[in-house]
């Protein structure tokens, strides 16, 4: 238990696009002290220059934060008092964490040792560019919805259970990580008709089906099976973290089509 709960489930959830994190969370590239070069922004300092829905539309970074906003008014409304809004931190280059430090290749990831998301914006442009989706800007939004998916987790005691069962086709890893699909969905289910408490409006004009078409082909850009055959030619279930292509797109779909966290019990469902 060296690094803590929170090492390890950053593993888990820094993974979210097949990355193996083992360095930075007690291998050889860990940096003890100092951090290693990069800058990071709060979601507070950022969203002073996105204060418009046009910056939303027109700037990744303010999309990314518009969002934020969006999933704690969601989330706000769905677990009223259960819901803790997340900090938020855009970085580049590298990032220092309590759950250590983390470079651009980690991914967009969420850390429960400081119950902050974590993105690194220019990301997104390998979600086209390396993992094949459509892009989009609600395929951007899935994989924030699917961070802070991580967050409702972890305030709701989901977490817990993925210790020790890290890997594999039924393990509770990729049980929590569709779950956290679904709850993307469940987010994009409400996140045109809940409006920001700051504006009165929701912030997304209601989804048409091409937005659904990108975020089902984000989550299936990052499915388990389409990150290994595209690395290795073939596929190994034993070592799945986050579900393959058809379940990640099925799971945010539940989410999508219910918009009740509800059905987004993976703990005993058939995957
Ligand atoms: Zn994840």
């Amino acid at each position: 238990m060296g690094g803590g709960i929170g090492g390890l489930l950053l593993l888990l959830v820094g993974a979210y696009f097949g990355v193996d994190l083992s360095g930075i969370t007690g291998g050889q590239q860990a940096s003890s002290g100092g951090g290693q070069q990069g800058q990071a922004v709060s979601g507070d300092e950022a969203f002073q220059d996105c204060t418009s829905g046009q910056a939303a539309n027109e700037d990744v970074d303010c999309r990314v934060i518009a969002t934020a906003e969006s999933l704690d008014a969601v989330w706000g409304q769905l677990l009223p008092g259960e819901y803790a809004p997340p900090q938020l931190t855009l970085f580049t280059g590298a990032v220092s964490t309590a759950c250590g430090d983390a470079t651009s290749e980690v991914g967009p990831f969420y850390c429960p040792g400081d119950r902050t998301a974590y993105f690194d914006t220019a990301f997104f442009q390998e979600l086209t560019d390396r993992f094949g989706a459509s892009g989009g800007p609600l395929a951007q939004e899935y994989v924030v919805a699917h961070e802070f998916g991580h967050a409702v987790q972890d305030q709701q005691g989901l977490l817990a259970a993925v210790q020790g069962d890290r890997a594999g086709a039924d393990s509770a890893a990729v049980r929590s990580e569709l779950q956290a699909d679904c709850f993307a969905g469940v987010w994009a289910h409400h996140a045109a008709s809940t409006p920001d408490p700051d504006t009165g409006r929701p912030l997304l004009q209601p989804l048409t089906q091409t937005d659904v078409s990108d975020a089902l082909s984000a989550a299936a850009s990052v499915g388990d099976d389409r990150i290994q055959e595209a690395a290795t030619g073939r596929t190994d279930p034993e070592t799945y973290t986050h579900g393959t292509a058809e379940q990640r797109q099925r799971w945010f779909s539940t989410g999508y089509d219910s918009g009740d966290p509800g059905t987004c019990d993976t703990s005993a469902a058939q995957l």
